[in-house]
């Protein structure tokens, strides 16, 4: 299992790949089932669907490690015009950025004026969320996240529980009221800065997760955010948070477009704050390699795509 995740996590970041597997009919029927579609309408159908059903949306438009400072300054007026259209239909939707996505390659500063432009066009109440990505981004992205941070109120940040680091990372944050969405982290990390055995992970996401869910009590975190799949996890913090006394609308739950759809439609009846991560746009192969990652039985899924497509 380990071995295919390695893979698959290279196959990720192959150029080739990236250019000739999105043509094959099979793969692009595969990643149907994480995406609603490529364009900005599919999108907010699906955050429309979903609210029927109580359940929240998170936008984000795929794309990373963009090199061009035309492209890159065009994705920030893409977010901009994402939430005007989100503003007009009425919509609780939030949105979710890629620092590399928005330049940070070529410039932290160039980068760091682009997240601004679209932190501008938010109305306040809803966050701008930055995903956090491979280790070698993680300094400069927390730097980011601290600069904007002290400027707007509505920003969140994605933590990674894989990574040693992120225990100091979270407690240096909190003084500042972030707003943390955390994650088990979805990227090939060497054992010297990440925990390598799964069930190291799960335990250190469910402390960071306590802590945050006491930070917020305590007022030093707006929204405590996690973004897992995991149902045995997740039931064990809705305990934590029934245990303290928590209200249950305090406790939110993100979850990617198509996974586990019946425990989102449950937290949603139970009161809980369900809210769906909802990918969209062209370049989609690296996302999706990574999806593949997370669980190699996708492969199985994309397999009968073969024979069915
Ligand atoms: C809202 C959201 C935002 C994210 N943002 C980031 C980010 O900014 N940076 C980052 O590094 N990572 C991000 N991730 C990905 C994350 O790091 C994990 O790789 C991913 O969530 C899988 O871990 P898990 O917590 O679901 O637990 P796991 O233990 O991996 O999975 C638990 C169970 O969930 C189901 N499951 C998990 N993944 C899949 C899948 N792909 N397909 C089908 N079933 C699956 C399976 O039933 C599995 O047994 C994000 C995830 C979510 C939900």
């Amino acid at each position: 299992m380990a071995l295919m995740r390695s893979m698959l996590l290279a196959a990720s970041q192959n150029v080739w790949l990236r250019e000739h597997a999105v043509n094959y009919p099979f793969v692009r029927k595969s990643v149907s089932r994480f995406m609603p579609g490529e364009t900005l309408d599919a999108a907010l159908g699906a955050a429309q669907a979903l609210l029927e059903k109580k359940i929240g949306s998170v936008f984000t438009h795929l794309g990373e490690n963009v090199a061009d400072r035309n492209e890159a300054h065009k994705v920030a007026e893409h977010y901009g015009e994402v939430l005007n259209r989100i503003h007009e239909l009425n919509l609780p939707t939030e949105v979710s950025v890629k620092l590399t996505q928005l330049g940070l390659d070529l410039s932290p500063d160039f980068c760091f004026g682009n997240l601004e432009q679209i932190l501008q066009r938010e109305n306040g109440k809803s966050i701008v969320w930055v995903d956090i990505e491979a280790s070698n981004y993680v300094d400069v992205t927390i730097e980011i996240y601290r600069r904007a941070l002290a400027k707007y109120q509505n920003v969140g940040l994605c933590l990674q529980a894989y990574l040693y680091r992120t225990k100091k990372d979270l407690a240096d944050l909190l003084p500042m009221r972030p707003s943390i969405r955390l994650v088990k982290g979805a990227y090939k990390e060497p054992a010297s800065i990440a925990y390598p055995k799964k069930q190291d992970v799960d335990a250190n996401y469910f402390a960071l997760a306590q802590e945050m869910l006491r930070a917020k009590a305590a007022g030093q975190c707006v929204r405590a955010a996690f973004g897992t799949h995991d149902v045995a996890l997740i039931r064990r913090l809705s305990d934590y948070v029934s245990q303290q006394g928590f209200a249950k609308g305090d406790f939110e739950v993100q979850m990617l477009y198509g996974i586990q759809r019946a425990e989102q439609e449950r937290l949603a009846n139970a009161g809980h704050r369900s809210i769906v991560l909802v990918a969209y746009g062209s370049y989609w192969y690296p996302w999706f390699v990574r999806r593949l990652a997370e669980r190699p039985a996708n492969l199985w899924f994309m397999l009968r795509n073969v024979f069915g497509s």
